[in-house]
């Protein structure tokens, strides 16, 4: 039996470790290549980077979230029935999140701690979860381990029951924390607001909804999501075909079963093959009579790694664990002397080098996993992701490739150009046709637009959207000048970082600190100046260039689908852990960095 000591090294592992030079999994490192070999690669990358972005020319515009008249019904939530029907509500809360998922999860436990009562969720779904509330398509699961993904473990004395947490569970665990912390009470879900107004003379936010609400807010928190609008390839003839279909976000489970058992005689068609098609795609493969994946661009798909939680582990952990682990997660490594002198003496250009061609070994040996898996030479070639690791989010799967193995399924390699035509009997694909009974769109969400899907009206009648018309402005991508009072969660010019909650956490806690700041001190509003929004605008914009996700990458999400004129848009690029620093100084600096109005 492992020791505990050998447990917890094991459940420190980083899925993302040694991908960059000097971690783990590259340790084993073959023979040293050449550097023609690299640069044969990297041109490679850019020619199938061009190939899309020439098929793909119009960027962000070849997708619609704007779903009306036939497209509609992709919309319409599978998992609470009919819209309950409640009295319209006029009241004045202390603090209320438009959206209901983590970020406001996150947050109300900050502000519980500091004596807030006055707390309002209000969620278009049925329920709390976010993501999690939507997500439920067969396979849905985290793929960050859960002991760092979940958040509140401390508090709520619970430990994951494995090492990546099934959606299930994330969605359970998100029901307890708004129980624990009492959020149900004023909370008001299928209920979309509509307009976010300020009123100067009140000092507070007015805010109508879409079931003929007019609630008032000291406070408002936009925690409505990084990925929470499901869009759609724009694609001739889609709303003319006769079969079934839905979003991967609105899954279906009366027409498939909720064991799939329904698809035994069905033909199905799945578009996308993203993180949550490569979660989806086992389940129908296995299930359904037929099964064609429609790819444009495959994803990088690693080692899963999973495991069932070591009870041994569990109980030896202390009170406070999950703080411990995210504290070790964020310190800095620390280097030697002579490590600290090589790594000054090494010019951009070679630090740049060296990490690319650590990335170029780890998508070989992507493709080598494939090679083994996959039986079908041809299958094998056209599942190879070409562009460079962290282009496109990476995947973690054991069941997806051997997938490809079975008789029953058929992958449709669209060789960058995507489907772009359907009839009233599915997809066509270079003259042939795709008869399908069921067609699945698993072609994502609208990105980072939080705080702009509702129309938000600060001081002097300006609309948000055009007060980021020319670029997005914010203060660590949570304040915008002119907006007193108002807090962006999880949006434009927050950190990158793969395991979103982690920021989310980092972002609830600021935003607990400054509605406490102004409790404290007597403030009704708080209003970033002008100067601390352009230094961060500034910060964002000078950190762009130290990643080559923007021009380099084949298109996709991560580049705005290869639109290279976003300078600000998009995530302060300068490290996690100097987002976390850097929010920490804006906090010890309030009076400088905001305007306040005193209680009267
Ligand atoms: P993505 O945006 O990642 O994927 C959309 C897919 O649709 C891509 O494969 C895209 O191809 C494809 N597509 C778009 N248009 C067409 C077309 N006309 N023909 C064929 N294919 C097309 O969405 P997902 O829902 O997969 O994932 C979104 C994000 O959600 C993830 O990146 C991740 O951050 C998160 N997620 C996280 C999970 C986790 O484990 N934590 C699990 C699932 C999702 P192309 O690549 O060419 O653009």
């Amino acid at each position: 039996m492992p020791t505990i000591e050998e447990l917890n090294e094991q459940y420190e592992r980083n899925p993302l470790e040694g991908i960059i030079p000097g971690g783990t999994r590259t340790k084993k490192r073959s023979e040293p290549k050449p550097q023609s070999y690299y640069d044969d690669i990297k041109k490679k990358f850019a020619e199938e980077r061009d190939l899309r972005l020439r098929y793909r020319p119009e960027g962000t515009g070849q997708y619609t979230s704007d779903f009306d008249g036939g497209l509609a019904k992709y919309l319409d939530d599978p998992y609470s029935g009919e819209i309950k029907p409640r009295a319209p509500i006029h009241d004045t809360v202390e603090v209320l999140f438009i959206g209901g998922g983590f970020s406001a999860l996150l947050t109300s436990a900050r502000l519980r701690e500091i004596g807030v009562e006055s707390i309002r969720i209000v969620e278009k779904g049925g329920d709390v979860g976010g993501t999690w509330y939507w997500n439920r398509y067969p396979g849905v699961a985290c793929d960050v381990p859960s002991y760092d993904y979940l958040p509140l473990l401390d508090e709520m004395d619970y430990v994951p029951k494995r090492r990546y947490a099934t959606g299930e569970e994330i969605y359970s665990h998100c029901q307890a924390i708004a129980k624990k912390y009492n959020l149900y009470e004023l909370a008001v879900f299928q209920t979309t607001i509509t307009s976010t107004v300020w009123n100067e003379e009140e000092k507070m936010w007015h805010l109508k909804t879409d079931r003929g609400d007019h609630m008032k807010a000291r406070f408002v928190i936009c925690a409505n999501g990084t990925l929470s609008k499901p869009k759609l390839a724009r694609i001739k003839g889609m709303e003319t075909f006769k079969g079934h279909s839905f979003h991967t976000s609105r899954w279906d489970y009366d027409y498939t079963g909720k064991n799939l058992e329904k698809l035994e005689d069905k033909i199905v068609g799945i578009i996308g093959t993203g993180a949550t098609a490569v979660q989806a795609i086992p389940g129908l493969g296995a299930n359904a009579k037929e099964l064609y994946v429609f790819q444009r661009t495959p994803s990088s798909i690693d080692i899963r790694d999973d495991w069932a939680t070591d009870p041994n582990w569990a109980r030896a952990l202390k009170p406070g664990w999950q703080a411990k682990r995210r504290e070790a997660s964020l310190r800095e490594p620390v280097l030697s002397e002579d490590q600290r002198a090589a790594y000054a003496k090494t010019s951009r250009e070679e630090k740049i080098r060296k990490q690319e061609n650590a990335n170029i070994d780890h998508m070989m040996r992507i493709h080598k996993r494939i090679d083994e898996i996959v039986r079908d030479k041809k299958t094998a070639d056209a599942l190879k992701p070409w562009y460079m690791f962290m282009c496109k989010r990476p995947c973690f799967h054991d069941e997806y490739l051997p997938t490809f193995n079975r008789k029953n399924v058929h992958l449709v390699d669209t060789h960058g150009k995507g489907v772009t035509e359907i009839n009233e009997k599915g997809p066509i694909f270079e003259g042939k046709q795709y008869e399908l009974d069921l067609l699945i769109y698993a072609t994502g969400f609208e990105v980072q637009k939080t705080g702009i899907y509702n129309k938000i009206v600060g001081k002097g009648g300006l609309d948000l959207n055009d007060y980021y018309s020319d670029g997005i402005r914010t203060l660590l991508g949570i304040h915008s000048a002119g907006y007193p009072n108002l807090f962006i969660m999880g949006g434009y010019q927050a950190s990158f970082q793969f395991n979103l909650t982690d920021m989310l956490n980092t972002q609830g806690d600021h935003i607990a600190a400054c509605i406490d700041y102004c409790r404290k001190n007597g403030y009704q509003a708080m209003d970033v100046t002008k100067d601390a929004e352009e230094w961060w605008v500034q910060e964002v914009i000078s950190h762009r260039g130290k990643t080559t996700r923007n021009q380099e990458c084949t298109p996709g999400y991560y580049n705005f689908e290869g639109e290279v004129n976003r300078r600000q848009d998009g995530t302060y690029n300068g490290g996690f852990t100097k987002y976390i620093a850097k929010m920490k100084d804006v906090q010890q600096g309030m009076g400088q960095h905001f305007g306040f109005v005193k209680d009267k």
